[in-house]
């Protein structure tokens, strides 16, 4: 069975969901192996729990205090080294520009943002089959790589985590880094200030409000708190000055994809859909029985938002 390579999001070394996730997938295609670049001890056991097989640990100032192309080198000597089955990414800014560079090195095919990805059966020569939302959200494409070791990057929470222990075994690994790839160099960063929520694209539930607020977003973030949830905004929301435009799902803004999203008045806007289709279940409250959220969603409200939150919220937090 060939690796599958799964490069290990984290922060500080705590390892982030989206890389169960990721594990989870590699599991379906081959055999799972986890590439830890960062500094200190890897977090094998927090890979192991989710199935990795290897974990290969790059620890090297070089790479941590360049923008991304080190780490694309790093991946690529990896897959090279091991006839890797294919390489999986979370879709985020900083993996898909990897994604993008690692694909040229490789001389490799490339598919981003990916919602699903399973094991292609061997009548269609096998490999990775993935599944993507295009065009704002108006085509479902099924796609496979033809050339070179597949590479793919993976929306969050487009799979269920799921524990499998594997054996996690280290293995350190002496990259080198280029001096072309030693072209940006990270001079100061900064933690993220915490808001205590989940970050939007990775929550589990979102909870939206829209125009329909007018402004107090109160209700919506109750509720959001209630469930664990992160916050988001429709453009509408955003361009009135209540939200920052970090808050907006969209076409132009961020695309979710949580297992649960709650839009709080919002028409449902084409633009507002391409960001949050793919959800798993879609709730709206909407005062408007004829809005077009009610086309979308598994479950509807028709009511204002300001009293059915609230009451919402206050029967959540009793239970
Ligand atoms: P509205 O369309 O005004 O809807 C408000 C809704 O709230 C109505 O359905 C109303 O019935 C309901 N409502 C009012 N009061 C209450 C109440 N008290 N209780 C319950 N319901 C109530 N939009 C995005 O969201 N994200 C994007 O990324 C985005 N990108 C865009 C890109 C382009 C190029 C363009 C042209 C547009 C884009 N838009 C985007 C804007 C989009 O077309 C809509 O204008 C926007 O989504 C509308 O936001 P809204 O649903 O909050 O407001």
């Amino acid at each position: 069975m060939s690796e599958i390579l799964v490069l290990v999001d984290h922060v500080d070394g705590t390892v982030r969901k989206t890389t169960n996730e990721l594990l989870t997938i590699a599991r379906r295609l081959g055999e799972p192996s986890a590439v830890f670049i960062g500094s200190g001890e890897p977090p094998a056991d927090a890979l192991k729990k989710y199935g990795a097989e290897k974990v290969y640990a790059v620890d090297d100032a070089e790479i941590r205090g360049y923008l991304v192309a080190p780490k694309a080198e790093v991946l690529q000597q990896i897959a090279e080294k091991t006839s890797a089955g294919a390489v999986l990414i979370s879709s985020s800014y900083e993996g898909k520009e990897i994604a993008a560079r690692l694909a040229i090195k490789l001389e490799s095919g490339l598919i981003t943002d990916a919602v699903d990805v399973q094991a292609g059966d061997a009548a269609s020569g096998g490999g990775p089959v993935t599944t993507q939302s295009v065009f704002a959200g108006n085509y479902t494409v099924q796609a496979k790589v033809t050339q070179g070791t597949p590479i793919i990057t993976v929306k969050p929470n487009a799979a269920t985590p799921e524990e499998a222990a594997g054996a996690g075994s280290v293995e350190q690994f002496a990259a080198t880094v280029s001096d072309a790839a030693k072209a940006a160099q990270i001079v100061a960063s900064q933690p993220r200030t915490a808001t205590g929520r989940p970050e939007l694209t990775e929550a589990a539930i979102v909870v939206s409000g829209g125009r329909g607020t007018g402004g107090n977003f109160e209700p919506v973030e109750n509720l959001a708190d209630a469930l664990g949830a992160a916050v988001g905004a429709s453009r509408a929301a955003v361009d009135s000055g209540w939200k920052p435009h970090s808050f907006q799902v969209g076409q132009t803004g961020k695309t979710v994809s949580p297992q649960l999203y709650v839009a709080n008045g919002i028409s449902g806007a084409i633009q507002h859909r391409a960001g949050m289709q793919t959800s798993k279940t879609i709730v709206a409250v909407n005062k408007d029985e004829e809005a077009p959220i009610f086309e979308l969603v598994d479950f509807g409200v028709v009511g204002d938002l300001h009293t059915v939150l609230p009451a919402l919220t206050e029967e959540i937090n009793k239970r």
